[in-house]
């Protein structure tokens, strides 16, 4: 059984007068758009959807799941935990496409609460210094470094040591300092630039603003449809790598990311401390009371706690967990006993693209992968950083078929693009 969100526009091919080239003769023709199938409604489906759409596209999409969403969803009330991405960034090309569109969900910045920091076994208030340096440091870095090399050309060992710790957090690599100097330090200058913001109701807010324009526009969401194999005809996969690899056969399609345990708690409120965020440099562990900032993700009375802690490769998730709860006994007394609801999970390659010293994104695997088929995800090649790659792989895949588009009356094999 399949569920679907109809668009409201007719569901007619739309067509517009274009010059094409083809066989050699240049003739006026009335452009008529073949169906775009899209596969997956998460955030790059959904946004893939819309710019398809907006060009005149006929779009459907099928999403696997009973909702779209992937990995942007949010759990139903009462704890409204998100499944994936908390941060978005309001100085990035995607909030800018967002705004362009009045599609821009409302956010809450971070609350002023204090923020804590665990090093050398020992918690306290988040340190000047390294934000400092981050500031004072080039703004450009090199791809073929490692973070950790370029640092310890620029700071002292331990300030290089807990610059690549607060890297963690947005790349949810267990050693930031391993990655390309160039891929962190674009990170570490945009979480620093201000433009962190949390999505209010969670980012099933977004999702839901994504899915009601595309409908609008006339695309066909159609839930628990879960496609077995690329879709014949122009078609985007807008899934996570692994299973973009699983439907084509595309051994290619890989590229690292990270591993990262997830534990979301709900507690009663009351008698905890004042900290809004936790980073443990010793053993690149984050978590944040996300309910300080948005009351409406937990029942009154409660609140909701999300972590993340990374993980090294084979390390289980029962030891990560372990890590968790000894930082919340620390940093939060008497936690356990406030705990209502608990859930917890070992993340692989869900949280984006991860580039080591020597690459960029121009390296990872391409959006276009022939005349009718785009991959468009979070690990593909497309700047940003964590969801915005899907976004600006969406934008790019949407473009690969529109130059590849064909024009009405001619076979499809063979003709390309449209000036
Ligand atoms: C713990 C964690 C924290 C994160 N934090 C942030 C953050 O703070 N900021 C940020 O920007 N990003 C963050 N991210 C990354 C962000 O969640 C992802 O980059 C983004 O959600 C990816 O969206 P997507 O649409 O590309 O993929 P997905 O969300 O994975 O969507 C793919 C969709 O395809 C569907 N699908 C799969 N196979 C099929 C099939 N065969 N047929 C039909 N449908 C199919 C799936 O059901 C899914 O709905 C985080 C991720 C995690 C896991």
């Amino acid at each position: 059984m399949s569920g679907s969100t109809p668009g409201r526009l007719a569901g007619t091919f739309r067509g517009f007068p274009a010059t094409f080239s083809a066989g050699g003769h240049h003739r006026e023709a009335c452009l008529v758009k073949p169906d775009l199938h899209i596969v997956g409604a998460g955030l790059t489906g959904l946004t893939a959807a819309i710019e398809a759409a907006e060009r005149g596209w006929r779009v459907s999409v099928a999403e696997a799941s009973s909702r779209p969403g992937g990995r942007g969803r949010t759990l139903a009330a009462p704890f409204r935990a998100n499944a994936g991405p908390h941060a978005i960034y309001v100085d990035g090309s995607w909030w800018a496409w967002l705004e362009r569109r009045g599609l821009t969900p409302p956010v809450a910045e971070a609350p002023r609460a204090a923020g804590l920091v665990r090093a050398g076994g020992r918690l306290g208030p988040w340190p000047d210094d390294p934000g400092r340096a981050i500031a004072a440091l080039p703004a450009e870095a090199p791809a073929g470094e490692s973070l950790r090399a370029w640092l310890l050309r620029h700071v002292e060992a331990r300030t290089a040591e807990a610059i690549i710790g607060v890297a963690f957090i947005f790349t949810f690599d267990h050693d930031p300092g391993r990655l390309s100097a160039a891929f962190a330090q674009e990170r570490l200058r945009r979480a620093f630039a201000g433009g962190v913001r949390y999505v209010i109701g969670g980012w099933s807010t977004l999702v839901g603003l994504l899915a009601e324009r595309a409908a609008g526009l006339g695309a066909e969401i159609r839930t628990q449809a879960r496609v077995p194999a690329p879709p014949a005809g122009p078609a985007i996969l807008a899934t996570s790598l692994a299973t973009a690899r699983q439907l084509t056969g595309d051994g290619s399609l890989t590229w690292p990311s990270a591993r990262v345990a997830t534990v979301d708690l709900g507690l009663r409120a009351g008698g905890g401390p004042d900290w809004f965020r936790v980073l443990d440099l010793d053993d690149r562990i984050y978590a944040a009371r996300y309910s300080l900032a948005d009351p409406s993700l937990a029942p009154p009375g409660h609140e909701l706690v999300q972590i993340s802690a990374a993980c090294a490769p084979g390390e289980r998730k029962a030891d990560a967990e372990r890590r968790v709860q000894h930082l919340l006994d620390q940093a939060w007394p008497g936690w356990r006993a406030a705990v209502r609801w608990r859930r917890s999970a070992l993340r692989t390659h869900c949280t984006g693209a991860v580039d080591l010293p020597g690459t960029t994104w121009h390296d990872r695997p391409a959006v276009s992968r022939g005349h009718t088929l785009a991959v468009a995800t979070d690990q593909s090649a497309a700047p940003g950083l964590l969801a915005e790659v899907g976004i600006a792989a969406a934008q790019l895949a949407v473009r690969h078929l529109e130059d590849r588009r064909v024009p009405a009356g001619l076979p499809s094999s063979g003709t390309r693009g449209v000036a």
